[in-house]
């Protein structure tokens, strides 16, 4: 199954032009031609301005899905569910509503979705459908839901954290990738990939018969991993056909630096704006 789309980035921690803004966060518009989606909000309301100036209309989403439930992904859903013409389907895994902290050098501080925006999902006129398993959103789109985790190395982060106390670890079961399949390979759009990119693409391999992947974009949440983490991700990338890598976000200068070497004239630059077609 395949189907035409275009995607841009309506939120990233860079710009690809001076007029737009950026924040740490990341928002996707993806147009199908009958359906226009929300792959994450970004953080707050500056993604109704980034959609206003790349004149998308924003009124039109139908439908939101959402990576995971850290505020960096979902602090917009409120003002984009208020500013929407219709009525919206929110796809997201039941554990992204949950509180969720991070611990600092100064205590914890919460990172979840706000209750601003919890309210929003349940108290609107929006339609709200838990997914905890793959799910095609539309024809040809799919939510992976939960993503095994095959592999010890991708350890998760320490300090995140599901009580302000921090004493339980998030094991981050909220975590899911969205994948379009089209006739040119696997196209996958990362939240943070808190599972591990590499568990996430083993997985959404298996659930596509080992189509290959047209391209990777999104965060791959290696901007604190160790140089063994990076180099061992590098690696394993390397047995996966990736024919484009668009990382960005939460994936780290580092591993941008280990990626763009390791896959010569196959990363491009990407930020607030930029518009791939499908
Ligand atoms: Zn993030
Ligand atoms: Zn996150």
């Amino acid at each position: 199954m395949s189907l035409p789309a275009t995607i841009t980035i309506l939120i990233e921690d860079s710009v690809s032009r001076p007029t737009l803004k950026a924040e740490h966060g990341l928002a996707f518009w993806i147009d199908t031609g009958s359906h226009c989606i929300l792959f994450d909000t970004g953080q707050s309301q500056l993604i109704l301005a980034n959609a206003n100036e790349l004149k998308l209309d924003l009124d039109a989403v139908d439908t939101v899905a959402l990576s995971h439930g850290h505020y960096d992904h979902c602090g917009g859903l409120a003002d984009v569910l208020a500013n929407a013409a219709g009525e919206v389907t929110v796809y997201a895994h039941p554990r992204a509503l949950d509180p969720k902290y991070r611990r600092t050098e100064t205590g914890t501080r919460a990172i979840g979705m706000s209750i601003h925006c919890r309210r929003a999902l349940y108290e609107g006129r929006h339609n709200l459908k838990t997914v905890t398993i793959p799910t095609e959103i539309t024809p040809g789109m799919f939510l992976t839901g939960e993503i095994p985790r095959s592999h010890p190395e991708e350890q998760s982060e320490p300090g995140y954290c599901l009580d302000a106390q921090c004493r339980q670890a998030d094991p981050f079961l909220d975590d899911q990738a969205l994948f379009i399949r089209t006739s040119g390979g696997t196209v996958v759009v990362l939240g943070c990939a808190h599972a591990g990119v590499i568990n996430t693409l083993d997985y959404i391999r298996h659930l596509t018969d080992d189509q290959p992947f047209h391209a990777i974009l999104g965060g791959m949440h290696l901007h604190s991993a160790s140089d063994e983490r990076i180099a061992w991700t590098i690696k394993s990338l390397q047995q996966f056909s990736v024919k484009r890598f668009y990382p960005m976000h939460c994936t780290g200068a580092k591993a941008v630096a280990a990626l763009w070497t390791a896959f010569p004239g196959r990363c491009f630059p990407c930020g607030v704006g930029t518009t791939m077609n499908i």
